[in-house]
């Protein structure tokens, strides 16, 4: 049966690239009917962040990646998080210990560092080279008397290769030779990303690990210790790596970019968009086809399709794609998401005409990238003065316009309702009265309305903006 895991380590907020991580393991899941799971690897205590988990949950929640196994949902392969399972890791160490596939070390931090430095100096790939490998009894308790602490380091075969497949990369080996004993439990007891990953991802039967590019380097450590326990491995899939518009790795401080989940919904992103763009850093079907919904990325989705070079990161792809999707969406859907952004600015209060904030949000919606740009349409609705500038200026120096503009306020304040079509009405009856048509007529009532030559349809900004204001702004520039 396949089922594959998502484990992310509690340490920050929900980065793009662990979005898309995610979502490459939930696809492959789904496509094969098997299960996604969620599994939060919180070992390195120090860089663990209070509530990262929950903020992992939410963003997944909120793009829509549901977990099937994990914390909120739990299954039959709990606990799923490594600090609830020290006592599984503890059984599995002391069975390596037991069977003289792991030692106790008991090197300082400055002895090993020393050790690293020589290796180094002579051009040597830094490493421990097995001081405590074989310590007797009375070493050890020499040790213990003087109080060190031990680690728990994973002995590894001299002279073996590692080979493993890589779904994405092809076959790749590498030497134990060069690895040296690493680390499985520290001082304090909590195994290393390395151990806890390897004995979670065999006890709850993960047939596919796929994770970004940078654990490629972990695979033959976890090799070693399927090989140990004498468990079935995996196959793995190395995810490319993402980067920025210049082709370099993209950092997450870079804060030129927006790369956290949870900034995206904050601009009025949509989940759906995000998935789709996401799908894409690595994957391609082939084809023309950029438009895909989830259950298509289900269907087409493989690993053979994924690039092994990087993918770039390409902003202004994400917010046209994100356009799109804001284009085809409910109405409702974008009004209820633009609502506390227009709040937030000061547009809108607690109580607002949902019918007038409806209308405004549809003149609009076709030209967002986010939600969030809809504030920039409001002002224009809202301020009491119209700024005019150049452009609009020479408009209103035209000849025809004190005739116009006239003869369209009298108009308007005739109107039994101020309504597009009303205005649409009122504006026919001022050609026929004026002889002005086309742009002699629209341009002038649009810019001394606006203050501007551009625009969404006319009629509608004017029944958006009201008579009262229509007609003081008219007032203001004839007489
Ligand atoms: N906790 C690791 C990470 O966030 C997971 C690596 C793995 O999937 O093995 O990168």
């Amino acid at each position: 049966t396949v089922r594959l895991r998502y484990a992310p380590s509690p340490t920050g907020h929900l980065h793009i690239g662990g979005a898309r991580t995610a979502l490459f393991n939930y696809l492959f899941a789904k496509k094969h009917n098997g299960t996604y799971i969620l599994r939060i690897e919180d070992t390195d205590q120090a860089r663990n962040k209070e509530n990262a988990d929950v903020g992992f949950m939410n963003g997944f929640e909120w793009l829509g990646l549901p977990w099937d196994e994990g914390p909120r949902v739990g299954g039959e392969y709990g606990p799923y998080s490594c600090m609830e399972r020290l006592d599984i890791y503890q059984r599995h160490t002391d069975q390596l210990l037991a069977e003289g596939k792991a030692y106790h070390c008991y090197c300082s931090e400055e002895e090993l560092e020393a050790e690293r430095e020589e290796l180094s100096a002579r051009g040597e790939l830094p490493r421990y080279l097995g001081k405590c490998r074989h310590l007797t009894a009375e070493q050890k308790a020499a040790h213990e008397a003087a109080g060190r602490k031990a680690t728990v380091r994973f002995r590894v075969p001299d002279d073996h290769v590692l080979k493993f497949h890589d779904m994405i990369r092809g076959d790749i080996e590498f030497e134990s030779n060069g690895i040296g004993d690493f680390v499985i439990v520290k001082s304090d007891g909590v195994p290393t990303y390395n151990f806890a990953v390897t004995v979670d991802d065999a006890l709850m039967k993960i047939s596919h690990v796929v994770r970004g590019e940078e654990h490629l380097s972990n695979t033959p450590r976890q090799l070693l210790i399927y090989e140990a326990f004498g468990w079935t491995v995996p196959e793995f899939a190395h995810l490319p790596l993402i980067l920025n518009e210049t082709g370099k790795k993209l950092s997450k401080r870079d804060e030129s970019i927006v790369q956290f989940i949870e900034q995206y919904e904050e601009l009025g992103y949509l989940p759906e968009a995000i998935l789709n763009f996401l799908a894409l850093l690595g994957w391609s079907p082939g084809g023309e086809q950029e438009m895909f919904t989830l259950d298509e990325l289900v269907e087409q989705f493989s690993f053979e399709r994924v690039q092994k070079s990087g993918a770039i990161f390409d902003s202004g792809k994400l917010a046209w794609m994100n356009g799109q999707y804001i284009k085809a969406a409910d109405l409702d859907r974008i009004v209820n998401l633009a609502v506390p952004f227009l709040q937030k600015a000061g547009f809108l209060g607690a109580d607002y005409d949902r019918a007038w904030v409806s209308q405004f949000v549809e003149l609009y919606k076709d030209g967002l990238n986010a939600v969030a740009e809809i504030t920039e349409h409001a002002a224009l609705f809202f301020d009491t003065e119209v700024a005019y500038d150049e452009e609009a200026k020479a408009v209103l120096g035209e000849e025809s316009v004190p005739t116009v503009l006239a003869a369209f306020r009298d108009k308007a304040q005739g109107l039994d309702e101020f309504t597009p079509s009303a205005i649409q009405a009122a504006l026919k009856e001022v050609q026929k009265e004026t002889g002005f048509k086309g742009k002699q007529l629209f341009m002038p009532v649009r810019v001394a309305a606006t203050g501007q030559v551009h625009g969404r349809d006319l009629n509608t900004t004017l029944a958006l903006l009201g008579r009262e204001k229509v007609v003081n702004r008219l007032t203001q520039l004839v007489q």
